[in-house]
């Protein structure tokens, strides 16, 4: 027993296998095993956060570095001009594996990759003053 329990802190533990593009002290990526199209690749932390806000600024800054350079790389690798960066936090925002991950999926013309559904409502100005205020605390400076 490695104390590793969950699925995808054993795929970055190289536990279990996977198509890995990357991998450095705090990230690991490898290919969606369900891809929404050829290229769609994952970035995790080798260490399991359920939801994003729970990732610590080391690991955040690993992370938000790696996401870039695995885009740029599966750019270069695929063609695809256009691609999508999703991250789901909670089965309600579609998360159904409860560790960080950020997907990047090229979108072909083909239509193939993520699908576009964008229904904008408009903000309402004295929420937007409440929520700016509040938000701003939140993240302090
Ligand atoms: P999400 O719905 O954002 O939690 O996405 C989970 C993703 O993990 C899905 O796109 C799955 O296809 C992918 N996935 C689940 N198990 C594996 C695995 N063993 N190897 C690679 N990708 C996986």
């Amino acid at each position: 027993m490695s104390g590793i329990e969950t699925l995808f802190e054993r795929i970055g533990a190289g536990e279990l296998p996977s198509y890995k593009v990357y991998s450095d002290e705090h990230v690991y990526a490898f290919l969606d095993i369900n891809p929404l199209s050829r290229g769609h690749t994952l970035v995790i932390p080798r260490r399991r956060y359920v939801h994003l806000d729970e990732v610590p600024d080391d690991v955040a800054r690993a992370l938000g570095s790696a996401v870039v350079r695995v885009a740029r790389a599966v750019v270069e690798a695929t063609g695809a001009r256009s691609y999508n960066v999703l991250q789901n936090n909670g089965k309600n925002a579609g998360q159904a594996v409860p560790h960080v991950h950020f997907h990047v999926i090229p979108k072909y013309d083909d239509g193939t990759g993520l699908p576009h559904h964008w229904p904008a409502g408009e903000l309402d100005e004295d929420d937007a003053q409440a929520l700016r205020q509040a938000i701003a605390q939140a993240v302090g400076t």
